[in-house]
């Protein structure tokens, strides 16, 4: 791959990883872990109710989705480090500069990706 778009590319996934650490942060859950220490915006007097539970829910879908979000990115930027992004991680295809700028987090190739879903 081309050193220039490689730089872009990893700035990309850079700043997408920077965004979903601050989310987490926001939603009071520990990076790190996957203990929730405190939800934002749902106060204890009303824990028992409906509402509160629905939003808690909620917030801890979305807590789990960034999650899965930051290990994305964690694997992609792992491939660059390790000189192996753009290679599909599963059959070792080339994976199309196309389908990396379209969404940096690919490491796989589109039949593989397409397998896994
Ligand atoms: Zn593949």
């Amino acid at each position: 791959m081309n050193p220039e778009l490689n730089a872009r590319l990893r700035k990309e996934l850079e700043t997408e990883r920077a965004a979903v650490l601050d989310d987490l942060r926001a939603y009071g859950a520990d990076p790190g872990s996957h203990r929730v220490d405190r939800i934002a915006g749902v106060d204890g007097n009303f824990a028992d109710s409906a509402a509160a539970t629905a939003e808690r829910g909620e917030t801890l879908a979305f807590i789990d989705k960034a999650r899965e979000r930051l290990a994305e990115v964690d694997e992609a930027l792992g491939h660059m480090d390790q000189g192996t992004y753009g290679t599909c991680s599963d059959c070792g295809a080339t994976i199309p500069e196309a389908r990396l700028e379209a969404r940096p987090l690919s490491v796989r190739c589109v039949r593989c990706a397409a397998q896994r879903a």
